[in-house]
């Protein structure tokens, strides 16, 4: 009977990891947990306020319509400009009101590798004063850090004390597993359009839809290859003109490839996001990077930046500010 038990019972278990990795490679159960980074707006310093209020209503009227779940991560030094904090701020608060819930990015998005362990610590403390303050008055908490250029630390003893400092203060931290560098394309963008140069915007929103569909493709194969599923994605985005011109249309696009939209939270709950990652170094990258290097499989051949792009950016009179 036992024997019985124990055999109807494995059957079970290869029955369920079966479905499961039957609906993780179904590319119509593909899911995926969309971050905004860099708010109030990744240009914040070259914005009026109410051009901050102007694209933060397109972008969040797009995203409610569409409803889907999104993180915000808030640089508060972009708050502090002398007769429009308050506008600033309820740029802030209009994430909550349109139900989105926000995240810290360190005070004035400062690098963990850069900055030293002890000053980014003092960043995530006076991060968090206005974005604890909104969030309290509509009954949520703050819970999600995103580390500004992905920068998880040089050598893994600081890696580990960063992490540490976080959970301490009750930080989960937020990965990133999709990229497809819409910063790189934002400054441009935001350049033709002021100069309303329409060409140029389509040229730039093709070439970012393009790419965007290589890097999912790629990592949605290097995932499968690495640990043998897709697992939850959470995709790493910018408050920029950018995404509150075209967010819809690249929602679409990722609805294309069978994506669904689910919560951070959701997303991150799934075992992946619990494997070894031992990945330090001077540069951050995502997640499934993190995961393959780890297992001493560095990922290789990931799809090229279009070299014209980072020309045109190269040109432009001030560079963008990178994530
Ligand atoms: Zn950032």
């Amino acid at each position: 009977m036992d024997a019985f038990i124990r055999r109807s019972h494995l059957i079970m278990l290869l029955v369920s990891i079966t479905a499961v990795q039957l609906q993780a490679q179904n590319p119509s159960h593909r899911q995926l947990a969309v971050t905004i980074d860099d708010l109030p707006a990744a240009d914040a310093s070259f914005m009026s306020a109410s051009e901050i209020l102007e694209m933060t209503t397109k972008l969040l009227g797009t995203l409610r319509a569409q409803k889907v779940p999104i993180v915000g991560f808030v640089n508060e030094r972009k708050l502090y400009k002398f007769g429009e904090i308050d506008d600033r701020i309820k740029a802030l608060n209009m994430w909550l009101d349109y139900g989105f819930e926000l995240g810290n990015h360190t005070f004035s998005h400062a690098s963990l590798n850069r900055v030293g362990l002890k000053q980014w610590e003092e960043e995530i403390v006076r991060g968090e004063t206005v974005t604890r303050m909104l969030l309290g008055q509509h009954n949520l908490q703050l819970r999600y850090f995103r580390h500004p250029y992905l920068d998880t630390g040089r050598d893994l003893e600081t890696r580990r004390q960063a992490e540490a400092f976080l959970v301490e203060r009750g930080y989960r931290i937020a990965a990133v597993t999709m990229d497809a560098w819409d910063w790189m394309y934002a400054g441009v963008y935001e350049d033709a359009r002021r100069r309303s140069d329409t060409a140029l915007e389509q040229q730039l929103l093709g070439s970012y839809l393009s790419y965007t569909g290589e890097v999912f493709g790629y990592y949605e194969k290097l995932s499968k290859d690495l640990i043998g599923y897709e697992p939850k994605q959470v995709l790493l985005l910018h408050a920029n003109w950018l995404e509150a011109d075209h967010i819809g249309e690249l929602l679409e696009l990722l609805r294309g490839r069978g994506y669904e939209f689910v919560s951070l939270e959701d997303a991150q709950n799934d075992p992946a996001y619990a494997m070894p990652d031992l990945y330090v170094g001077e540069e951050g990258t995502n997640w499934i990077d993190h995961w393959a290097i780890t297992r001493g499989h560095p990922p290789a051949n990931a799809p090229g930046f279009p070299q014209w792009v980072v020309d045109r950016s190269k040109a432009l009179p001030r560079r963008p500010t990178q994530p």
